[in-house]
């Protein structure tokens, strides 16, 4: 399975995935269908499933389109997304299974971002020695998806299942925040030796116009402050009681940065 990144919209990317021996692809959060479009075109494949991790606009915004162009195509989402993504056919719940290509993946129920929130887990196989995780918003390269329809302590909970993964997993988040987080990320954690080389490191891929996705999640682990509620630092930089608290205080920090 190949995985290719696409730009779409202001700062959004969709991934399309590969089967190259059965030319199929699926794609994760097709924010609009013409990147899609043009992509399958060069490659020639079928669309077979759209993977939607939830239902705002500039993740399901493509499926429409898709779907007129590829009416056999799977749509799935998160089970609470009922009704609110084009096009949905399977309504997933936390442990369930999707499968593409070689690939299978397990779905994770993270709500925060909204109530209905998943992400895809595609474990490592032979020859993929790292796995792919696809977490749309809740979980960005140095930040973490705003709270719009849940409670901090609901996203501590959907980023610490995310946290459980192994440090070699890529991170295919669904935008290009990465430069704006660690800005942020670095007023609250200037200590962070590694931190603040990774700033350095993503301001001069961003001078090149580079993409900072997929990210690593070891990185995430060491360098995003909103995947370190529990470091005793940060909580005192915030002047917090525990780890809700923590977290709570940064996401509050972060939205008026
Ligand atoms: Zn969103
Ligand atoms: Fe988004």
């Amino acid at each position: 399975m190949q995985v290719y990144r696409l730009s779409a919209l202001s700062d959004n990317y969709i991934f399309l995935l590969h089967d190259r021996e059965q030319n199929i692809a699926a794609v994760v959060d097709p924010a609009e269908a013409s990147p899609v479009l043009r992509q399958l075109d060069d490659l020639g494949a079928t669309l077979v499933a759209i993977f939607n991790t939830h239902h705002h606009a500039d993740h399901v915004g493509g499926n429409s389109k898709l779907l007129q162009q590829f009416p056999g195509a799977v749509v799935y989402g998160g089970a609470d997304d009922r009704g609110r993504i084009p096009g949905q056919t399977v309504f997933l719940q936390d442990g369930d299974h999707v499968s593409f290509s070689d690939r299978v993946a397990d779905v994770l129920f993270v709500p925060g971002h909204t109530r209905a929130h998943i992400a895809y887990y595609f474990a490592p196989t032979i020859g993929n020695e790292a796995g792919d995780l696809f977490c749309g918003d809740t979980l960005f390269a140095g930040g973490c998806g705003r709270l719009f329809e849940g409670t901090p302590t609901q996203m501590v909970n959907s980023l610490g299942k995310l946290r459980a993964l192994p440090d070699e997993t890529r991170v295919w988040c669904a935008h290009e925040y990465t430069l704006k987080n660690l800005e942020f990320a670095f007023t609250v954690d200037r200590a962070n030796v590694a931190l603040a080389q990774r700033l350095a490191d993503v301001k001069t891929a961003r001078s090149r116009y580079e993409a900072t996705i997929p990210s690593n999640l070891g990185v995430e682990k060491r360098t995003n402050p909103f995947l370190r509620w529990d470091d005793r630092g940060l909580r005192s930089t915030v002047k917090a009681e525990n780890d809700i608290q923590t977290f709570a205080r940064l996401r509050g920090m972060k939205d008026q940065f």
